[in-house]
């Protein structure tokens, strides 16, 4: 008996068995983008290794006004049949399946083609669509038909026909952004005939034996969003028309909730899905912030879903399904969904990773394998740069050696796992200690390294990390005067609180000093929070009371010294979320201070060149001012002339971050 019976448990869908109940959501990691198939073959090819029951390619435009942006990938040509073959023959030979996302963006197209139900700009996009005329979804209606078939022919087991997170077929389904009179809008009826007649029309070119997955908005997260009876009877209409499986979308692009952040409580929006378990005849998948195989093992248990959808677990680690059938599951490299390599750089235009495990989408560039010739290797410091090095490393057949001054590993990690909404990044640092044992690696914890004790090591990695930086303020040396890092060791903090810097570990702080709990946010409390309720209730899911978060622990004011506004640089997909959550705290927020000086009242600041003084009342003043290198050892090694690799913080502090840190102690150690 596994411990997951029913994530691996086969899923019979009359014509084809899928082997687990796991499946790969769509992730658009702008791969295909590159023309370089070989690296798309890699990737896919080496999820279907893992395990996993069925995959979902990123999105595939079935035209080129429907592409998400100019020169998206599509399926236009013979020539991208021939390259599409290429992937699935990889997929098949390595055990997996594969569905074709079918994507049409409708008004989220990033370009002036657009096309929409309506004339109605998104609030998220700079390009007015133009309203389709009935010729014109007669069109799209076509090229949807046209894709499928052309993935049948290129090897797919299927398609998926994306219909939620407020693209073109979402954008039917609800006034507000459908305000046709035709037959294509005004009722319910007409609203959702489009996706009714692309799955019954795929179904019909395609044939019985093939995957045809209906991805279904199951709460928009907008205004005049969808009823929960609109949402079943749509199921139901889908089904009819030939749907082989139903998956569940969360949120409209545009919706002001976050639904994906590491924030967003586990398993989170299962219980939408369930809700319509029991209305529908045809296989359902939940979706959203599932990743970890207990969790999914959890869902599935309680009757959520017939199978689970994950999307970033499997960036973070293609063997989530074999580690999991093989009592490995605690080495399941873990998503700590912060977005950072995935997310964030799909929407700048970059190929996406993932911060956990830099091979995502470089397997051909950073290759698995063992080392031509086995060194010895000592690491100093057990940060997230210096345990990649190690594990990599030793799993590479090296013989490594880790000192580590603290009495544990994880280096900064180890703050921001205290963080309100962070608390995956435990799981992360869990994640280190097993790797490393599990790879052989003698950890030396609560052991500073000396020079002396590094020689005679083939190969020496300095990964030292940094320490907080002092911002250089008079009256900085005042008891009432913290660093981040006492914060968030647990030092006793006042009711107000002036935090100094508003980087990524200002915003961290603030979140810390406003919020009083322990553990993992409920998701009811969640839900209030951020104003999510039920669609049975009201429509799209939104809560008519907005926003009613808990009141906060603290008077915060976070300051800076430019002029811009607060959060601005930080993740793309993420920075809109900590502003939001602070401003529901009644942070603050203030940009354009000079700090005059700390006095025991608090933070003396000026506004501008010319501005008067002013005292901003605190008990506490915490710095969070950025880092500086630590790396002592390493000039004491240059001053011996031994040479050493210098990785991570201890490197450069500045804008350090995990995926870099991690990114190049595993481009290091691949080369060792
Ligand atoms: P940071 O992003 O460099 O921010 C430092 C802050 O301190 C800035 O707001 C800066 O603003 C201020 N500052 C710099 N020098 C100062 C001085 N001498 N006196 C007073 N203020 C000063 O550093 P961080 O917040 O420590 O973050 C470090 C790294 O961790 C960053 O790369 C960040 O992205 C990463 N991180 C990421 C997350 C995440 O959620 N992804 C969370 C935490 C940290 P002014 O110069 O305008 O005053
Ligand atoms: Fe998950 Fe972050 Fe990796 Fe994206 S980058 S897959 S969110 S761990």
């Amino acid at each position: 008996m596994n411990s997951f019976p029913h994530l691996l448990a086969p899923l019979d869908l009359g014509f084809v068995t899928l082997k687990n109940r796991v499946l790969m959501g769509s992730m658009h990691t702008n791969l295909e983008e590159t023309g370089d198939w070989g690296r798309v073959n890699a990737f896919y090819a080496r999820r279907a290794e893992g395990g996993v029951g069925l995959m979902v390619t990123g999105g595939i435009a079935p035209n080129r006004e429907g592409a998400v942006f100019p020169g998206a990938a599509g399926l236009f040509k013979d020539r991208d049949i021939v390259n599409h073959r290429g992937m699935t023959d990889a997929v098949h030979a390595a055990g997996g399946r594969i569905a074709m996302q079918i994507l049409h963006a409708g008004r989220y197209a990033y370009g002036p083609d657009c096309v929409a139900p309506s004339a109605l700009k998104s609030p998220i996009s700079p390009f007015a669509p133009t309203a389709i005329d009935a010729t014109g979804i007669e069109k799209q209606i076509a090229d949807f038909v046209t894709s499928a078939v052309r993935a049948r022919e290129a090897g797919y087991d299927g398609v998926e026909i994306m219909g939620s997170e407020g693209y073109f077929i979402n954008e039917f389904l609800v006034a507000r952004t459908n305000r046709r009179d035709d037959e294509w809008g005004g009722d319910y009826a007409n609203r959702m005939r489009l996706p009714v007649e692309i799955v019954s029309r795929v179904r019909e070119a395609v044939g019985p034996d093939f995957i045809i997955i209906y991805r279904l908005s199951m709460i928009d997260l907008v205004p005049d969003g969808s009823t929960f009876d609109e949402v079943v009877a749509l199921a139901k209409a889908v089904e009819a028309a030939g749907a082989t499986i139903i998956n569940t979308g969360i949120g409209w692009h545009e919706a002001r909730v976050p639904t994906i952040a590491t924030s967003v409580p586990r398993a989170a929006f299962t219980w939408v899905t369930k809700k319509l378990m029991g209305h529908v005849g045809i296989p359902v998948i939940t979706s959203n912030r599932i990743n970890r195989p207990e969790v999914a093992e959890a869902v599935l248990a309680e009757g959520c879903a017939d199978m689970v959808s994950m999307a970033r677990p499997l960036l973070a680690d293609p063997d989530f399904v074999v580690k999991s059938a093989t009592g490995r599951a605690h080495l399941i490299a873990p998503c700590i969904a912060c977005n950072q390599a995935c997310l964030d750089h799909t929407f700048a235009g970059k190929l996406t990773s993932c911060l956990v495990n830099p091979r995502a989408c470089h397997e051909t560039q950073i290759p698995e394998g063992h080392a031509a010739t086995v060194k010895t290797v000592a690491v100093v410091g057990a940060g997230p740069a210096g345990v990649a090095v190690a594990v990599t490393a030793a799993e590479r057949g090296h013989k490594v050696t880790v000192f580590e001054k603290d009495a544990r590993v994880g280096g900064q990690i180890n703050y921001a796992k205290m963080v309100p909404g962070k608390e995956e990044f435990h799981g992360f640092v869990e994640w280190m200690e097993a790797s490393l044992a599990a790879a052989g690696v003698d950890l030396r914890l609560n052991t500073a390294a000396k020079a002396d004790d590094l020689s005679g090591f083939d190969e020496v990695i300095i990964a030292s990390g940094v320490a907080p930086r002092a911002a250089g303020i008079p009256g900085e040396d005042l008891p009432h005067v913290l660093t981040y890092a006492q914060v968030l060791s647990g030092a006793p903090v006042g009711d107000r609180v002036a935090v100094i810097g508003a980087g990524g570990i200002g915003f961290d702080v603030s979140e810390y000093l406003v919020t009083d709990r322990d553990g993992p946010e409920s998701i009811a409390d969640w839900k209030a929070n951020w104003g999510v309720g039920d669609p049975a209730e009201t429509r799209g899911g939104l809560d008519p009371r907005g926003p009613h978060p808990h009141a906060p622990a603290r008077q915060v004011v976070m300051l800076q010294r430019k002029a811009e506004k607060l959060g601005r640089r930080l993740g793309k997909t993420t920075g809109w979320i900590h502003r939001a959550q602070l401003d529901l705290m009644k942070v603050d927020m203030q940009g354009g201070v000079s700090y005059e000086r700390i006095t025991p009242e608090g933070l003396v600041v000026r506004r501008g060149e010319d501005g008067t003084e002013e005292l901003i009342p605190a008990d506490n003043v915490v710095i969070c001012a950025g880092q500086n290198s630590v790396r002592d050892l390493a000039d004491a090694l240059a001053a011996r002339g031994q040479s050493c690799h210098i990785i991570g913080g201890a490197d450069v502090a500045a804008e350090l971050d995990a995926k870099r840190a991690i990114d190049q102690g595993v481009r290091l150690a691949a080369t060792l």
